[in-house]
């Protein structure tokens, strides 16, 4: 079949044409392919392969390109890129790729169109147009790719066993194409990914990364993460989730399953929220629950302090993963600290200064603490349901109307140090701290609104309790 309509770009044209200059077949392959025939919306990366020199060609495009784009040359991999507009085009020559036991970078030689499809991790994505001119737009599919996006299929070209084993990062790529896409993987395949689940061990954690956030950004991160626990490659990359499968039974009492309830509260956050630090939160936010897990006769099952531990945990977890240690992370601790909060104030009464200390705890993520929370009820009694929801509605509601009033979100306050110093005639001290808590305490708890006047008696009259004569 033809897909001329697939290549409307100019670039193609000026790619085409330089090829031709320098005697060499050339194509438009995968991901780019893919998702033209899925009807995505048009992917702004191409990849394009050349039977021939790659660097070569990106050289001769650049050159017939007006403004004459660099090429970046990555020559361990003889592959060069340029950037077209806001894209970028990747360049490689047609390769054999032959692999050793303990890396994932093969030993390449020079090969045909068919051997560079081969090589491709899955057969949707090892798709090509023809970009010579005399079959332009013209479809190469081998491995019966095109059936696969039909049939909503991830499948390897070649023995699925030795396609992950070669490079064991396609078992992550597999798994988050197949969240991404909603497709499902052939049974073959699962198979090969279970038994070659310990071979993810040599691929670098920051490429494991990169695509477990493709998960957690997908519609429905669920999918990613049942399939990456079903191949067993969870526990070999966050075990502090798979810690939380199962259902504990002592004298009939039972808690729930908190990796079944967690995978619901990151499908339920993600149709509210985008951010993926909120979604990392969300899946995290349980991981205190293992190691805190407790039973007694009195009051069944408790996971007594496991906000605090989960927290803790964020931080090993990051560090594991060599994910970054900053705000991003801090963030995500936040979340997991404090994700209880909301939850023991929409079951009581709601009152002022419970909601003004949580607006001066969460700060300016109070917003995204009560998306967590919301995402957080999963019972499937529908009359707590409701009760939950609105009573989360009601905090809402007021922690809308307290910060109008009180404005405690970004808590500076009434009075400095320094004035204190200044009134009492005191050096930096003990009791600075002490009247500075006990005025913050007393706006807190709704004693004294937050304005100069009110805490400036206050805090003279702590200071005479402290035994402090003001210099007024
Ligand atoms: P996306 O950009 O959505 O991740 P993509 O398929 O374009 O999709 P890239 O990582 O840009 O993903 O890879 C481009 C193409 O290179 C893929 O379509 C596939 O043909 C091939 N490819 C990428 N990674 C591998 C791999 N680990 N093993 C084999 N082929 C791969």
């Amino acid at each position: 079949m033809n897909h001329k309509a697939a290549l409307h770009n100019p670039i193609f044209e000026i790619i085409s044409k330089s090829a031709k200059a320098l005697h060499v077949d050339t194509y438009v392959i995968g991901g780019f392919v893919r998702d033209y025939l899925l009807n995505r919306s048009e992917k702004k990366d191409i990849d394009i392969v050349c039977v021939g020199d790659g660097i070569a060609l990106a050289r001769e495009v650049s050159k017939n390109l007006p403004d004459k784009p660099k090429v970046q040359i990555f020559k361990t991999y003889g592959t060069a890129m340029l950037k077209y507009q806001d894209a970028d085009i990747e360049f490689v020559g047609a390769r054999k790729e032959s692999y050793t036991e303990d890396s994932r970078n093969p030993a390449v030689n020079p090969g045909t169109l068919e051997d560079d499809q081969n090589r491709r991790d899955f057969t949707i994505n090892a798709l090509a147009l023809s970009l010579n001119p005399d079959t332009y737009g013209d479809l190469l599919d081998p491995f019966n790719g095109v059936e696969d996006l039909k049939n909503k299929c991830i499948r390897t070209p070649l023995d699925p066993d030795i396609t992950y084993s070669d490079d064991p990062l396609r078992m992550l790529r597999a798994i988050r194409f197949a969240a991404q896409l909603h497709f499902t993987i052939e049974d073959a395949s699962l198979k090969a990914i279970t038994k070659n689940a310990h071979r993810i061990d040599i691929i670098t954690k920051e490429r494991i990364v990169v695509e477990l956030n493709k998960i957690l950004e997908s519609k429905k991160p669920s999918v990613g993460f049942l399939i990456l626990e079903k191949t067993k490659l969870l526990k070999r990359i966050l075990p502090e989730l798979t810690a939380l499968k199962g259902i504990d039974e002592i004298e009939g009492q039972r808690h729930k399953d908190n990796f079944y309830h967690t995978l619901e509260v990151v499908d339920n956050i993600s149709e509210n929220t985008d951010n993926l630090w909120l979604r990392w939160a969300a899946l995290l936010h349980d991981i205190g629950k293992a190691p805190t897990k407790k039973f007694s006769k009195k009051v069944g099952w408790t996971f007594h302090g496991h906000e605090f531990e989960g927290s803790k945990m964020v931080f090993r977890l990051f560090k594991r993963l060599k994910m970054p240690l900053n705000d991003k992370m801090k963030f995500v601790q936040k979340m997991v600290l404090m994700s209880s909060r909301p939850i023991v104030l929409a079951q009581d009464i709601v009152t002022d200064s419970a909601v003004r200390r949580l607006i001066f705890d969460a700060g300016d993520h109070v917003d995204d603490l009560m998306t967590l929370c919301e995402a957080d009820i999963t019972t499937k009694n529908p009359k707590k349901f409701k009760k939950y929801r609105n009573n989360f509605k009601i905090v809402r509601e007021k922690i809308e109307e307290v910060e109008a009033r009180d404005h405690v979100r970004n808590f500076q306050p009434p009075i400095s140090g320094e004035e204190i110093m200044k009134t009492f005639d005191l050096k930096p001290s003990r009791e600075i701290g002490v009247i500075k808590e006990t005025i913050k305490e007393a706006i807190l708890e709704g004693e004294i609104p937050n304005e100069h006047e009110a805490a400036y008696q206050l805090m003279l009259k702590t200071g005479e309790k402290l035994g402090l004569s003001s210099k007024n």
